[in-house]
């Protein structure tokens, strides 16, 4: 097996345990000395023995760190790195190991508030709590003014639940206040990290370069942020003007949630809505989702958009509670980086507590695409949890990802929205018609809900009812629409579809 701790050879642990040996006879020694009384030859000769003994105590080569013997080792970046298991060695022996990376918030407003000593007594204490938190085996080194780079010891069955414990941990007990010269500032940290199976082609320096990316994108959506290196994640170099202002439209309310209604095909009663993000920019009008979504994944800032999403669909979802308009659920949509973020399914929980909703009102859409692709571990963690909770989960776009049925099952999606592409033109498409009803027809084995997408006339709508699917959504019902504009639109809705009370179609799941 490769040496992947730092080189304490067993030569220097020898010479720890002769030290001690090498001052262990002079008790006895100096009790010869007395007995030899006036015999100055034999003091003289037990003296240098003893002096002997004791240079070659002094002589011996000090151990390496652990600095102090029960704490991890505050070294350098290359042991840092040394410790972290290449990929031959991953598939090799099946160790896993992580890197870390720490960034100070707001370094640069403490350094600027109360200077570079202060920064740095600051910078001291947190390598000290560092030390506390971590285990004897791993080893973390300071990284640029303001970070750590931290290596976890690797080991068979390191899980992705022991590496969020220890960020957690590190967060919460770095987090502590810290006064010096009378100036009390309660320092926040963010983290990111990179388990090996991750990182595959990664060697140490790899992963350690990984989990700081990660760490500069927990810190753009923290602060406090923590966040997980995908070998996906978008390049995140964008300009500080470009990520200043989608910051400040998130902030603002520029960028914010439109919803489109979905109707039980059934009923003709509204089931559900979608939030759509949209940035009403001042100057350029109503901007398209697929316009800024990219930038701001690229900007790593998608867990603040996915919170505005979150917050705005709760809200308006409390407000039409509160005017009597019954909704059963909102959808948010959830790309892959947010879904990513380890503390999702918290968030959401929270949100939903400060809304007073159950979670049963949330439905998070998913693409099929990720749900195909993904072995990731935070990702399962994070979808399992939210579908535990009670969170309805929707397979977004369905029949263009190939998502197996086990993985259907996996990630306990309840409902299919079948693709746009199924639904145009479907009335005048018998190949389309033979396709929906497969997937209906397989959706009903599954007993798994579904949804059409993309219902643009009445035509389309009154036949993926006959065809038996559960729910529609589409121009032929609504645009997405402002917020403001939702609850006339619903009243007149719930007006229309009382005066009808006719289903759309064949009765549907
Ligand atoms: P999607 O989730 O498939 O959303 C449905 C898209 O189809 C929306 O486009 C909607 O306006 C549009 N649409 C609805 N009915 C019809 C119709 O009858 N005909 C046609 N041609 N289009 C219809 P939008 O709002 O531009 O969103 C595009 C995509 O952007 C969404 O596709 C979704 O993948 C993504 N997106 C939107 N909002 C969010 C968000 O908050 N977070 C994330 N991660 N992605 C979002
Ligand atoms: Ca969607
Ligand atoms: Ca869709």
């Amino acid at each position: 097996m490769r040496n992947l701790r730092a080189p304490v050879s067993m030569a220097s642990v020898k010479w720890t345990f002769r030290q001690p040996l090498a001052l262990a006879p002079v008790p006895l020694l100096t009790l010869v000395v007395f007995w030899a009384g006036q015999h100055l030859w034999v003091v003289a000769g037990v003296v240098l023995v003893q002096a002997g003994w004791l240079v070659m105590g002094l002589r011996a080569p000090q151990p390496e760190a652990p600095l102090r013997p029960g704490y991890p080792r505050l070294t350098d970046i290359e042991t840092v790195q040394r410790l972290l298991p290449s990929g031959d060695a991953v598939e090799g022996d099946g160790l896993r190991g992580a890197a870390l990376a720490l960034l100070l918030d707001e370094a640069e407003t403490i350094r600027g508030r109360h200077g570079s000593r202060y920064t740095e007594a600051l910078m001291h204490e947190l390598g000290h709590r560092l030390g506390q938190a971590l285990r004897e085996q791993d080893a973390y080194c300071r990284v640029g003014p303001a970070g750590f780079g931290i290596a976890l010891f690797p080991q068979r069955h390191l899980e992705l639940s022991a590496v969020l414990a220890v960020a957690h941990r590190i967060q919460a007990q770095l987090g502590q206040s810290f006064t010096y010269e009378s100036v009390t500032v309660w320092p926040s940290i963010s983290v990111g990290f990179c388990l090996s199976p991750r990182a595959a082609q990664l060697n140490g320096i790899g992963m350690l370069d990984a989990a700081a990316q990660a760490a500069e994108r927990a810190q753009r959506a923290g602060p406090g942020g923590l966040y997980s290196y995908s070998a996906v994640d978008l390049p995140s170099r964008l300009s500080g003007e470009q990520q200043a202002a989608l910051r400040h439209a998130l902030e603002t309310g520029e960028i914010c949630a439109h919803f489109q209604p979905q109707l039980c095909t059934r009923t003709g009663q509204v089931s559900g809505l979608e939030a759509l993000a949209r940035w009403e920019h001042p100057d350029d009008g109503l901007i398209p989702p697929a316009r800024f979504i990219p930038t701001i994944e690229a900007a790593g800032l998608s867990a603040r958009l996915a919170e505005r999403m979150l917050r705005d669909a709760l809200a308006m979802l409390k407000r039409l509670d509160t005017l009597g308009i019954v909704v059963p659920n909102v959808a948010i949509n959830l790309s892959g980086p947010e879904l990513r973020n380890p503390q999702l399914a918290d968030e959401i929980t929270w949100e939903l507590d400060r809304h007073d909703l159950p979670a049963s009102r949330l439905v998070i859409e998913i693409l099929e695409t990720v749900v195909a692709d993904s072995d990731d571990d935070i990702m399962v963690r994070n979808i399992a949890r939210l579908s535990g909770m009670g969170c309805g989960i929707d397979l977004d776009d369905f029949g263009t990802g190939h998502a197996a049925i086990a993985n259907i099952r996996r990630f306990a999606v309840g409902r299919l929205k079948i693709d746009r592409s199924f639904i145009t033109n479907l009335h005048q498409d018998k190949e389309r018609q033979r396709m929906v009803s497969a997937i209906l027809s397989m959706a009903g084995q599954l007993e798994l809900g579904t949804v059409a997408e993309g219902v643009e006339s009445e035509a389309e709508l009154a036949l993926v009812a006959q065809l038996g699917c559960g729910h529609a959504q589409g121009f032929a019902i609504a645009r997405p629409m402002p917020g403001a504009e939702l609850p006339r639109w619903l009243r007149e809705n719930a007006r229309a579809a009382g005066q009808t009370a006719v289903p759309l179609g064949a009765p549907a799941s």
